[in-house]
């Protein structure tokens, strides 16, 4: 974790303090609104798996924010310093980044602390099935009621273990690819699931970029062509939104920060040979014809356009605050900027892409992936065909009444059905778009907001307010 100034309040606390500050700009009744704060429940499991000849216990969480909506949904994190708070405070962002995208799930999140670089392949499985054990045993896993995620530390492997393992606790449950999102494509997974937060980063700016006035708020103009990007987390979030951006949009990435520090080039990095490089040596240092530091942190402070932190929460605290120098942040991490943070860079004018929208495009196509496991068949498979004969046949109609031969590259186009990634990127694209509006409405329905982060919690609370007021709760 990284070192925030003492005087600063957890992560948790720092969730909440966003929500309270969305709650002041509303007329909600107090007991609603601690209806849709409160976290409906956390296990807490300590179990014990026999590594190396010895046996080791191993402590992990599951927290269920909201089940207003079912299942709840969320990632698993492996890594050494998961605890029950920074689990609760990423089930809540969960909550509120689905119904801020319309994804109709409730929020959760898992953590196991565990430092996944020390183990071998077959301990981290064991581990991982023996974790799966417990949850499902103790209702915190389903197709219907909880349903993980990759998350930092894990991926489509140990996703594929969790539904293996659910799957033979399970066999009666028809549903049971659909009791982990993120899977490898060969067991049930949806193509694009991997760099959906990624793409999902980039279609948030772009639909940033699409309204020149909100654009100006940050003093900046024009596209995202040439915009200077600085990136903080190379995994796979930092890297494939780094990739996107600049082979999509044309911005320059001048700073790529890693574990082992950061490299810079004003002239722009290129980020597939930059991830070759890490993926050989281990380490950014070395990288041809950009300069290298171990202090990655102050890559943050760096003079650039758009700073993307893509790693971990509390990055961004009142230690360095005051030394950004960013006109736009986009939170494709969860909680990286601390909530006292978050108030210097509003007075400074910085604008903030809020975590809750910017990094949703994870969640997004993962309700692709469990909608494609409950309905057992790939997305396009019906269909795809049909419509390539139907483009076929436009294209004759129209030979036919213009007398002209259809250009060969349209022709392509009009002929084309849809894949079934071709079906995701359609559906995150819109779901993007639909929801960075639906938090400007929200803004401009009240004076009292000024911040896309408020406007996209009270988006959010309103749908969840509505959801309790409608059925009630019981
Ligand atoms: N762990 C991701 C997140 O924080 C994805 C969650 C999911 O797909 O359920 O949004």
């Amino acid at each position: 974790m990284v070192d925030q100034q003492e005087t600063e309040i957890s992560f948790r606390d720092s969730v909440d303090h966003m929500v309270d500050r969305a709650l002041a700009t509303m007329d909600l009744a107090p007991d609603v609104a601690e209806a849709v704060k409160a976290c409906n429940a956390v296990i807490q499991l300590r179990f014990p798996v026999k590594i190396r000849g010895k046996v080791e216990v191993f402590c992990g969480w599951r927290a269920v924010h909201s089940t207003h909506r079912l299942p709840a949904k969320g990632g698993i994190r492996y890594a050494p310093y998961v605890n029950q708070d920074e689990v609760e405070a990423l089930a809540a962002l969960m909550t509120y980044k689905c119904a801020i995208v319309d994804v109709p799930f409730g929020g959760s999140k898992g953590g196991l602390a565990i430092d996944p670089r020390k183990y071998e392949r077959d301990e981290m499985e064991l581990i991982t099935r023996r974790f799966t054990l417990e949850l499902v045993r103790k209702g915190f896993l389903s197709p219907s009621t909880n349903v993980p995620a990759p998350d930092v530390g894990t991926g489509q492997r140990e996703m594929a273990w969790m539904a293996d393992t659910y799957k033979h606790l399970m066999p009666e449950d028809i549903n049971y690819t659909a009791c982990v999102t993120g899977k490898p494509v060969e067991h049930g997974g949806i193509r694009g699931r991997t760099e959906a937060t990624g793409r999902g980063v980039q279609y948030a700016l772009q639909s940033f970029f699409r309204h020149p006035e909100v654009v100006s708020e940050a003093s900046l103009h024009g596209s995202l062509d040439g915009k200077r990007v600085v990136i903080q987390g190379f995994g796979n979030v930092g890297y494939h939104a780094a990739k996107f951006l600049s082979e999509q949009d044309g911005c320059k990435i001048i700073a790529i920060v890693d574990r082992s520090g950061q490299i810079y080039s004003e002239k722009g990095l290129p980020v597939e040979a930059v991830r070759n490089h890490k993926l050989v040596h281990k380490t950014l240092d070395g990288f041809p014809g950009a300069e290298f530091s171990e202090n990655g942190l102050a890559a943050l402070e760096r003079d650039c356009d758009i700073l993307i932190p893509a790693a971990l929460e509390g990055v961004i605290n009142l230690g360095n605050v005051a030394r950004v120098k960013a006109r736009l942040i986009v939170e494709a991490a969860n909680g990286p900027v601390t909530f006292a943070a978050d108030q210097v860079l509003h007075e400074r004018g910085i604008v903030v892409i809020p975590d809750a929208y910017a990094n949703a495009g994870g969640v997004i196509v993962s309700y692709f992936e469990w909608i494609r496991n409950l309905s057992h068949i790939r997305f396009g498979r019906m269909q795809r065909r049909f419509d390539e004969l139907r483009g076929a046949h436009y294209v004759d109609a129209l030979e036919a009444v213009t007398g002209q031969q259809v250009p060969a590259g349209v022709q392509a186009k009009i002929r084309s059905g849809a894949s079934e990634e071709d079906l995701v990127r359609s559906g995150l694209d819109d779901s993007m778009r639909q929801a960075f509006d639906g938090i400007l409405e929200t803004r401009a329905s009240t004076e009292k907001i000024t911040d896309l982060r408020t406007a996209a919690y009270v988006n959010a609370i309103r749908k969840i307010a509505r959801s309790y007021l409608d059925i009630g709760v019981y």
